[in-house]
């Protein structure tokens, strides 16, 4: 089967090259998918700058690139099944999540879609009749995006919609480990008109295939959505060419619980917040900082829901939650709460793998709490990227928000109080580039996504999601030329 879609062909790797894909939920061979090498994605950054040099795409009309995009979501609509299938036994998630990104990806594609043609730059008052002066957006020219395993169309379209939208060429390198949806939605942008080589695929290791993104001249912006150590390395090799970069790495995302709360309703969303999805999300709250007042209380009722979690694959519709994605992914959150027991956490449920027969061939790991964990340890510091909650406390709203912000992490966090102006003051104060109030998870298309600190910099969605993707250009006329005899000879 030819997986890599350049210049407008499937192709096959240059090296031949196979993969094995197999479902996390049951060690199951989903489909074998070509694995490429470096030389793959030079030739697909040779046809994405070519279609960007020469092709038709970045002077397609700003709106009729928009209605691309919403006739790209129509297309997702009539395939959602297909597609969340797909992503199902790739990610091992429940079927019905994958449905609910489809229907938010369609959501995306449609805001980018309708944006594309309000994008129109702005004119600029010289304060002379003799002059005309005007802002322009323009593309960027190719863009290298680099995604993971989580949710692996949103990431890809989050990056994709915006880059089309601004007239970008692009060379896609989605996770090694979930590439089928990536492969469905190029033929998808296909039919529903893409240029050929406007938009590009290769599959592939992120050291071999992802990283002549970072590093190629003719790749004008690199896009990356991953861990914090490989976004240090893109940055780094992204240097040597100056390239416009932006990364949407990980997160250590407090959950801050004021005694003032409403009990049900905090405990509730403290249990989605961290173990949706088995904790596999960027943005899950996976520390909970509670008013010392009801630590008890509030931990002692977590973990009687916790233990009530009903694991499963993706097409049994009992399952709440579902594996972790790989074999290796399972041994480092092993390892990571075998370093948090060994710093004195106290494990207050979890911290195995499930007992149950059905789940044996899947990479399930339980709900876990681990309680009085320490400040500056590692449990504290460190992104687990699975199902692992981790307890503190505080006094009072300064405390709270000093152990909110006591991390090199910025992406999200939540206050939970039932005082309003309290509410808007701890959400002023945390340094995290989301806050909920009341809430946990909800994002919108229309609203800026990104970390502050170290989990990264730039924007995703919203108005600043498109301007990741355009250079500014000012054009100044002067509308009555004449000598101006500054120099007297
Ligand atoms: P990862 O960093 O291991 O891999 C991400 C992607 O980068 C993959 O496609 C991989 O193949 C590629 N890659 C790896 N090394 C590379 C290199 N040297 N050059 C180029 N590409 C390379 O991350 P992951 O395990 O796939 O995803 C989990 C991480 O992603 C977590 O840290 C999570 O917090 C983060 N994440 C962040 C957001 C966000 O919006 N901020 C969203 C989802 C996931």
């Amino acid at each position: 089967m030819a997986d890599f879609f350049i210049g407008g062909e499937w192709v096959d790797a240059v090296g031949g090259g196979r993969r094995e894909i197999r479902c996390p939920a049951d060690g199951s061979l989903v489909a074998t998918v070509a694995e490429g090498t470096a030389a793959d994605t030079e030739a697909a950054i040779a046809a994405a700058r070519r279609a960007f040099d020469t092709g038709p795409w970045p002077g397609t009309p700003a709106h009729l690139r928009g209605d691309l995009l919403l006739r790209t979501a129509d297309l997702l609509d009539r395939d959602a099944e297909a597609f969340a299938r797909a992503e199902s036994l790739d990610t091992g998630k429940r079927l019905v999540e994958s449905r609910y990104d489809m229907a938010d990806i369609a959501a995306c594609l449609r805001y980018f879609g309708k944006l594309a043609a309000q994008d129109a730059g702005r004119v600029v008052d010289t304060g002379s009749p003799d002059a005309f002066s005007r802002i322009v957006h323009e593309p960027v020219g190719v863009c290298g995006l680099i995604t993971p395993w989580n949710y692996p169309l949103l990431q890809t379209v989050w990056k994709i919609a915006p880059a089309l939208a601004a007239g970008n060429t692009f060379v896609l390198k989605p996770s090694e480990l979930t590439p089928h949806t990536s492969i469905l939605f190029l033929k998808l942008l296909t039919e529903a008109g893409l240029p050929a080589g406007a938009g590009n695929l290769v599959l592939g290791a992120g050291a071999e295939v992802g990283a002549p993104l970072s590093a190629h001249p003719d790749v004008d912006l690199v896009s990356f959505t991953g861990g914090l150590a490989t976004g240090r390395v893109i940055a780094a090799s992204a240097a040597a060419t100056v390239k416009k970069v932006a990364l949407e790495l990980g997160g250590k995302n407090p959950n801050v619980v004021f005694a003032d709360a409403d009990f049900e309703t905090a405990v509730d969303y403290a249990l989605t917040a961290v173990f949706l999805h088995s904790g596999q999300v960027c943005s899950a709250g996976a520390r909970l900082i509670v008013q010392r007042e009801w630590h008890d209380e509030f931990v002692a009722e977590l973990v009687r829901r916790a233990e009530r979690i009903r694991l499963g694959g993706p097409f049994d519709e009992r399952a709440e939650t579902g594996p972790l994605i790989s074999e290796a992914h399972r041994a480092k959150i092993e390892a990571y709460v075998a370093a948090a027991l060994a710093e004195g956490a106290v494990l207050r449920t979890g911290g195995k793998r499930p007992d149950d027969p059905a789940l044996q061939d899947g990479f399930y790991y339980l709900p876990t709490i681990l309680d009085q964990v320490k400040q500056g340890s590692s449990a504290v510091v460190d992104e687990s990227f699975g199902p692992v909650l981790t307890v503190e406390t505080f006094t009072d709203e300064d405390d709270a928000v000093r152990i909110a912000n006591d991390t090199h992490y910025g992406l999200a966090g939540a206050v939970f109080t039932n005082d309003a102006s309290r509410a808007q003051r701890v959400a002023g104060r945390l340094r995290h580039g989301t806050v909920w109030i009341n809430d946990f998870h909800p994002y919108l298309p229309q609203a800026e996504w990104g970390g502050y600190k170290q989990s990264g910099f730039g924007r995703e969605l919203g108005p600043t999601g498109l301007g990741e993707y355009t250079e500014i250009k000012h054009i100044y006329q002067n509308l009555r030329p004449a000598p101006q005899h500054w120099f007297a000879g």
